[in-house]
């Protein structure tokens, strides 16, 4: 049967293909396609797991004392019986031979299709035995984590090359951690659907990055949808089509290919400079989470890195932190590939829904920080750990031996912020002269993404050489929305005249001040507010890379000062989104 279901879309485009429902927990799985010749090896390696757990239960079961409670020996049953029934590993072989899944990827996939059924059932023992099936998967996951050979894949992203699976497959799952959406970067998967975001959490962002369609916050998709059931993301409407049915894959097939096409046209946009038609020169920079994303910012013109989120190389790592020389090497690595454009370094920002392990975000609501948007995160974070961010800096300056880098604080909201890292930098330098290590000149700038600094700035901009505007939580500090929570999502609102009006002031203050201003949130690189940025004198915009063509052609077509002369009426607007539409659409007719 075909059905919708409605979310928020956070990443453009239409993807279609079969779906994958992971659970939250098991996001971080291993998700390769094996070879054709290595299928039956694969499924062996599952067996294999699955004996040594029989073993080690068998073990259990014989272990225990003579008073143990007769319940557990009872469970242990239980454990075996699930264990051993061909519903699991027997049924998982299909997945590992006809999709060509890895043992890890096929059980866990075998497992979301038991765990539904155990969900519909009636009777409450039965539907309380989908924990143990749980506990039991567990065990075999990590038996074949055991078995693993060191050089075997084992990351969430690896696909076999020789293996070009037929079906696009597209990510469903309640949640997934911003730390594990960094290991999909080079994944199998072609489109996400997740139940819990906004537009502008962590994880919407990363999406965006990878440039595959995306819905997030669908409540219900990763409870409606089925394993292996055909899906269409529409990625512009926000809306999951569920076994559509021929003539609406048809018609989805052919908006497919269409973008396609608009984006071959847009990218031959690339070698174009970005220069507006009265002649004002545009910068448009890249925003990147890892060293290698300075690759498709090239291919996309970007003329320097605006936004280097430095805490994605602080993820995925068990609890231990990147070393100084480990940080120094992924910042050397980018600057370096940028030959010579600047390249803008944003301490480490963790915390609110950017943990530094693989929590979900609900998780981290629910469970761990009372309200982890206003805690310890960003620069607040950085200053209460003065060794790790003191490393930090030290990689940081050392890598401006190499190239053009700036320095960037999140979230500062108080002077005394940049006076302790002004301190912490002094400390440094002097760190790396005794030791004679080399350095260059590092400008030193802040993220304007409190309303606080933004109320503030002529304070701010004596002490600091460039501002950052962080549109993404400017918009949830200034409107009291958490941009991680979808039952809030349709109050965050970028058109709100009180955001407009931090921004049009942040803006010209930093220019008359003569000081580099530029907007790094998300609502630099939708092409919906490149005229209204650019009339209120926005020179410097930094976006994901796939982002960069659609406004480079905004650009292009843009008279700023036509543009410029329709921002006061628009700020004095009851309505300025709708002003704005029309306003600026006019300037550009005229
Ligand atoms: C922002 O807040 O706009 C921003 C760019 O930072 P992040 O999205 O990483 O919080
Ligand atoms: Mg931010």
């Amino acid at each position: 049967m075909s059905f919708q279901v409605f979310g928020i879309p956070v990443s453009r485009g239409v993807a279609i293909g079969r779906a994958v429902l992971v659970a939250s927990s098991r996001v971080d799985v291993a998700h390769y396609f094996v070879a054709a010749a290595e299928v039956e090896t694969e499924f062996a390696r599952l067996l294999k797991a699955r004996d040594a757990v029989t073993q080690e239960l068998q073990d259990l079961k014989t272990d225990l004392p003579p008073d143990a409670p007769h319940e557990l020996d009872a469970l242990l049953d239980v454990h075996l019986l699930l264990l051993n029934d061909e519903a699991l590993v027997d049924a998982a072989r299909q997945w590992i031979q006809e999709r060509h899944y890895n043992a890890e990827w096929a059980l866990s996939a075998q497992l979301e299709v038991l765990a539904r059924q155990f969900d519909e059932m009636e009777d409450e023992y039965l539907r309380e035995r989908k924990a143990d099936l749980e506990q039991v998967v567990e065990r075999v996951l990590s038996a074949l984590a055991h078995a693993q050979d060191k050089g075997a894949p084992g990351a969430a992203a690896v696909v076999a090359r020789d293996f070009a699976g037929e079906d696009p497959l597209l990510l469903v799952a309640a949640d997934i951690a911003p730390a594990d959406m960094i290991q999909f970067k080079r994944s199998v998967f072609q489109g996400f659907i997740t139940d819990i975001g906004g537009k502008t959490s962590h994880t919407a962002i990363v999406a965006r990055s990878m440039d595959i369609p995306a819905v997030v916050g669908t409540r219900e998709a990763s409870r409606l949808i089925r394993q292996d059931d055909w899906v269409i993301i529409d990625g512009d409407a926000g809306t999951v089509i569920v076994n559509p049915s021929p003539i609406v894959l048809e018609e989805y097939r052919f908006r497919q290919r269409q973008s396609e096409l608009e984006r071959a046209r847009l990218a031959r946009l690339r070698h174009t400079p970005a220069i507006t038609l009265d002649g004002q020169r545009i910068e448009l920079h890249a925003n990147i989470e890892l060293p290698g994303d300075t690759g498709p910012a090239l291919e996309a013109g970007a003329t320097g890195v605006g936004l280097f989120r430095s805490e994605f190389l602080f993820m995925n790592r068990n609890g231990e932190l990147p070393s100084e020389d480990e940080q120094f090497e992924a910042y050397r690595a980018a600057v370096e590939a940028m030959r010579g454009m600047p390249v803008t370094i944003r301490t480490v920002d963790v915390g609110a829904d950017k943990p530094l392990d693989r929590m979900s975000v609900n998780e981290l609501r629910h469970e761990h920080v009372l309200n982890p948007s206003m805690g310890l995160r960003a620069i607040r974070w950085s200053l209460a750990e003065p060794s790790m961010f003191r490393q930090q800096l030290r990689a940081i300056y050392r890598a401006s031996a190499f190239g053009h880098v700036k320095l960037l604080l999140p979230m500062v909201a108080h002077l005394s912020e940049i006076r302790q890292v002004q301190e912490a930098i002094r400390r440094v330098k002097q760190q790396l002269d005794d030791a004679g290590q080399a350095y260059g000149l590092v400008e030193l700038g802040v993220m304007v993404e409190v309303p606080a600094a933004a109320l503030m700035l002529p304070l701010l901009l004596r002490h600091v050489d460039f501002i950052s505007i962080g549109t993404n939580d400017l918009i949830q500090y200034t409107l009291a929305i958490d941009r991680a929570d979808e039952a809030v999502a349709h109050l965050y609102d970028p058109w709100h005249p009180a955001v407009l009006h931090l921004l049009a002031s942040s803006i010209s203050q930093a220019r008359a001040a003569g000081k580099g201003v530029s907007v790094c949130g998300e609502m630099a690189g939708d092409a919906l507010f490149t005229d209204l940025l650019l009339g209120m004198g926005l020179n410097c915009f930094s976006m994901h890379p796939s982002q960069i063509p659609s406004v480079k052609q905004r650009v292009l077509r843009a008279d700023t000062q036509r543009l410029a002369a329709a921002i006061p009426k628009i700020l004095e607007s009851e309505e300025p989104g709708r002003t704005a539409l029309e306003v600026l659409a006019q300037q550009r007719l005229h």
